[in-house]
């Protein structure tokens, strides 16, 4: 697509980006709801405005903000490729329903986002090389690739890399992405749906549960918090070098803790 000929807010057709559903120049390949997104943005909105969330679904209809969680997914869409746009978790001076539009990032229904992506895009090397360093696991929750989550014996984790440091933050300061910025993340971890609005029943149901987590557990799960990620003990990573282990030795090894444990299950 030519940018410079598609500056306005109005597409080749005639129509606001912000309206499109399928992209100009193809028959019925949908136009992406964070196109929509980011150009109602950069047309309606002033660096600096606030916006809600009843706003976007009143200006690009109901299912493009939906749920919370795919209005976040969106906005995190455009974070990633220079958009800055803090919530109330980022700027205590927001309610829990308004973002301020810092800064417009890449006009991304113009297909501009792929030199943007392509600016921090990690090698398959750098992947590989985190992935190892951090012995295979998301280092979140935990799991380890193709392991299922707890409780739910279908799931199958996939393993990727993210930030530790946004990347808007490393932008702003300029400073140079390195394999150190990075950390193995599983999808989940890495796109975590996350309630938007409090929620005082739940929290009162998580801090029950906390209440009763003795001294060390909640020691260690204040770290975990601290850190947004879980260490791993000893346990765990013996567990890790046993899993890798051929059949056959897996099951020296059964046999070996049944005798020492004195216990046959
Ligand atoms: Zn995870």
């Amino acid at each position: 697509m030519d940018a410079s000929a598609n500056d306005g807010p109005i597409a080749p057709d005639g129509t606001p980006w912000w309206e499109l559903t399928v992209q100009p120049g193809t028959r019925n390949k949908t136009f992406g709801q964070e196109r929509r997104l980011a150009a109602w943005l950069w047309f309606n909105k002033e660096i600096g405005d606030i916006f809600t969330m009843n706003e976007l679904r009143d200006a690009l209809g109901s299912d493009i903000v939906g749920k919370s969680e795919h209005l976040n997914r969106r906005l995190r869409t455009l974070r990633s490729v220079g958009w800055i746009i803090p919530s109330y978790k980022d700027d205590g001076s927001l309610s829990s329903d308004e973002y301020r539009l810092q800064e417009k990032g890449a006009r991304y229904w113009l297909d501009e986002d792929r030199q943007a992506h392509k600016r921090f895009a990690p090698s398959a090397r750098v992947r590989r090389d985190v992935i190892e360093r951090d012995g295979g696991r998301c280092v979140v929750c935990g799991t380890a690739a193709r392991e299922s989550y707890p409780g739910e014996p279908d799931s199958k984790a996939r393993l990727t890399i993210g930030h530790r440091v946004p990347q808007e933050r490393l932008r702003s300061r300029g400073a140079a992405d390195n394999i150190d910025n990075w950390r193995t993340e599983c999808a989940r971890c890495n796109e975590p749906v996350r309630a938007e609005v409090p929620d005082p029943q739940q929290y009162d149901e998580v801090l029950a549960q906390v209440r009763r987590l003795n001294r060390v557990n909640k020691q260690t799960l204040l770290s975990w918090l601290q850190r947004a990620e879980r260490t791993r003990s000893e346990l765990d990573r013996v567990y890790d070098l046993a899993r890798i282990l051929t059949h056959k030795e897996q099951e020296d090894l059964i046999g070996y803790l049944k005798t020492s444990t004195g216990g046959s299950s």
